[in-house]
């Protein structure tokens, strides 16, 4: 069946694109519109055509569900049926409303004239995975809103609303009320007036849009561009397309953008992105839990412990407007609590990101409490106490008794095991772990943690509830650490056996950071406080005395050296100051510690550095998912993409291990082995691991 409908209203043919749910260009309907066009432009009743879309999408552009396949670039393509459409004998109207995205958007800049409905987004997005708009997107745009406009909506990707494109010149106008007998009463303006059939294509790009002139703008633009966007080679390759369309005749322009496509289109980068993007939808799938399972209502919530997290999750529940019940102990420690979360809302109404009054809104929306009696109405709940089993069962042993039934009782844990709090309940499988990072706030991941118990319903409303506070939920198996922490243990030991080889901090998070991270361990670690991970390692080196690790970052803290907040750590800091000096007392115990083992100094590479923590961390994942602990190699990359500051670009550890191939990560892993300074049992291969590089398959399909 065409996916484009074609009728007539008097002298004015009507084409609607009906691919649900947002019109994405895919083959069938790239047919559907060049049978249309073709049978308006045959036919001498009609004189001008409008092309339109839903209420909800013009269209959001290519069909991703033909991404990678023939079908995406079979005749007749995107590219062929503009050429058609602005080539076109008579008027063509775009009626534009909801979105108009990429290839959508290429589309409507192929039309003789735009008409927009109020609130419509318009954007050219395909610099998120990694490409360029390749449909003449790179070339039109400039000419339209100009070059300065142009190039910020492109390398950013962000969609501007069509009210502020009427003003840029994108669309001729605003139709309130019914888009389509707007476009059908501009289409016969345009008749009555000539019936002109102006292409974009034929226009220059605005000189007054590049303030200093071409030259200047564009250099000025390079140098922000290289800052803003290392290791990402697509916004600046959309720049040239951009200048192309500036100072090239239009068909030359056409051939950069071409070219520099196809470029991308090969590139490592765009590849990971595209990883990124489907790896982000496919989290959100769980095999024996159907997407129609029925959810529990969650209008309510509530928080045990107002400390760093649990001020960070009530923040999360009140943005996406469920009222929170805080419970602490003890009042001060309640007060202090709430005063972070109104300090935090404060900080982003200075910043202009929120009005006073949606302070308030926010602030009167959490009812502080020291009393169980007062959340045991809410529909979930969240304990965030200290690490601590003994204080874990004390607050599941209560929530059980005063909770109503059904309410879902969370846990922030981020190492104890989940089945054993259950255990503390008669209700097991109504307890779940939600794991949010810190500042839970602001970070996206939150790891979703499967209890033997936990009811489908649970896991299912809980995946939901992920999305509506605007996180990415992957689900985790029970195990010490879950899937995040359990392989930045292994990163962080071979960074604490790096310092004792030779190597400085400084050098580790520079190799780490040059790689692309946000932040290196040593770092990171300083932000977050070394006497976190200083009382995990006292609990479970206990219990593997066997294991081997780096004791340098235990005489750090033995020496006080918390990170920031006392302002000394890894490194050295100036109260008030985040920068990081490089601290001559750690490089004293660094090399006291290296004297006591008896090891010599060496020089160790950024190479080495790298595929040190990563292929550490990948052989622990390749146990994970043996273990079933993830459900895909790709939920393991969102994790660390959304959770752990890992380079988008690179696609997650699972995807830079198949890009790297897993013979070659195998072989390198060989080579640390026979390092003297080496535990060679550390890196002997996953089974899993051994097996896909043998068969020379990769984790990600
Ligand atoms: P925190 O010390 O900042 O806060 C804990 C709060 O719980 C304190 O305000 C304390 O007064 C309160 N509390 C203690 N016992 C209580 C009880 N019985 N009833 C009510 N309130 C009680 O700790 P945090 O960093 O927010 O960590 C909380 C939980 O989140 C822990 O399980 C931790 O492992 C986990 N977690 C922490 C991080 C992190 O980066 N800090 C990240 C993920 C998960």
């Amino acid at each position: 069946m065409s996916q484009a409908s074609y009728r007539q209203d008097g002298e004015i043919a009507v084409i609607t694109m009906e691919n649900p749910p947002v019109n994405g260009l895919g083959f069938d309907l790239r047919t559907g519109i060049d049978a249309c066009v073709r049978r308006a432009m045959a036919d001498a009743s009609v004189k001008a055509v409008v092309l339109t879309g839903t209420a909800r999408a013009f269209s959001g552009g290519a069909d991703i569900r033909e991404f990678n396949s023939p079908k995406s670039t079979a005749s007749p393509n995107l590219m062929e049926l503009i050429t058609l459409i602005e080539g076109a004998d008579k008027p063509v109207v775009a009626a534009v409303g909801g979105l108009a995205l990429g290839g959508g958007n290429e589309l409507a800049l192929g039309c003789h004239y735009r008409v927009c409905a109020p609130g419509t987004m318009i954007g050219l997005p395909e610099v998120n995975l990694g490409l360029l708009p390749g449909a003449g997107g790179t070339q039109r745009l400039p000419r339209v809103v100009g070059a300065a406009k142009a190039l910020d909506m492109i390398v950013s990707g962000a969609p501007i609303k069509s009210e502020e494109a009427f003003k840029l010149g994108y669309c001729s106008k605003l139709v309130e009320g019914d888009l389509v007998a707007g476009a059908v009463a501009f289409a016969r303006e345009v008749l009555a007036s000539g019936a002109a059939r102006p292409k974009i294509r034929d226009k220059a790009v605005d000189p007054a849009s590049m303030p200093g002139g071409a030259d200047a703008f564009f250099a000025q633009a390079r140098e922000q561009i290289a800052k803003t966007y290392r290791g990402y080679p697509a916004p600046m390759k959309n720049l040239e397309c951009v200048e192309a369309a500036v100072k090239k005749p239009f068909d030359e322009g056409m051939m950069v953008e071409r070219t520099l496509f196809e470029e991308l289109l090969r590139s490592t980068e765009s590849a990971s992105l595209r990883h990124a993007f489907f790896a982000e939808r496919a989290a959100a799938k769980i095999p024996d839990v159907p997407e129609d399972t029925p959810t529990r209502p969650v209008k309510s919530a509530a928080v045990i412990g107002a400390g760093t997290m649990g001020g960070g999750i009530t923040m999360n529940f009140l943005n996406a407007g469920i009222p929170v019940t805080l419970l602490e102990t003890k009042q001060d420690a309640l007060d202090r609590g709430i005063a972070t979360i109104r300090k935090n809302y404060e900080g982003t109404a200075k910043k202009g990101r929120m009005t006073q009054e949606q302070v308030e809104q926010r602030m009167a929306m959490i009812t502080p409490t020291l009393s169980y009696a007062a959340l045991a109405q809410a529909d979930i709940v969240v304990e965030a106490v200290f690490e601590d089993m003994a204080v874990k069962q004390t607050v599941f042993e209560t929530l059980d008794a005063t909770m109503k039934p059904d309410a879902i009782l969370a846990s922030n844990t981020s190492t104890l095991d989940v089945d054993r709090i259950a255990g503390f309940t008669k209700r097991p499988q109504d307890v779940i772990g939600t794991h949010f990072f810190s500042p839970a706030n602001v970070m996206r991941l939150l790891e979703i943690v499967r209890g033997k118990a936990t009811a489908k319903d649970v896991l299912a409303t809980t995946m939901a509830l992920s999305k509506k506070i605007k996180k990415v939920g992957v689900v985790s198996g029970v195990c010490d650490g879950f899937i995040g922490n359990r392989m930045i243990e292994q990163y962080s030991r071979q960074a604490g056996f790096l310092l004792e080889e030779g190597c400085t901090p400084q050098q580790v998070d520079g190799a780490l950071e040059r790689f692309g991270f946000a932040m290196g361990p040593f770092r990171m670690g300083d932000l977050a406080g070394n006497d976190v991970g200083w009382y995990i390692r006292k609990r479970r080196y206990l219990e593997k005395p066997d294991l081997r690790y780096s004791k340098t970052a235990d005489l750090l803290c033995e020496m006080g050296r918390y990170g920031q907040k006392t302002s000394a750590g890894w490194y050295d800091y100036k109260p008030g100051d985040r920068t990081a000096y490089p601290s001559a007392v750690v490089e004293t115990m660094l090399v006291e510690e290296r004297a006591r083992l008896g090891v010599t100094p060496r020089q160790v590479s950024d190479e080495e550095i790298v595929h040190r923590l990563l292929f550490a961390m990948v052989n622990e994942a390749a146990y994970i998912l043996e273990e079933g602990i993830a459900m895909r190699a790709s939920d393991i990359d969102i994790i660390y993409l959304t959770g752990y500051g890992f380079p988008r670009y690179r696609g997650g550890p699972m995807f830079y291990a198949d890009t790297v191939g897993l013979p070659k990560v195998v072989e390198i892993m060989n080579g640390f082995a026979a390092n003297p300074n080496a535990d060679p049992s550390f890196w002997k291969p996953a089974p899993l691991l051994a097996k896909l590089a043998a068969a020379g398959k990769r984790f990600n399909g």
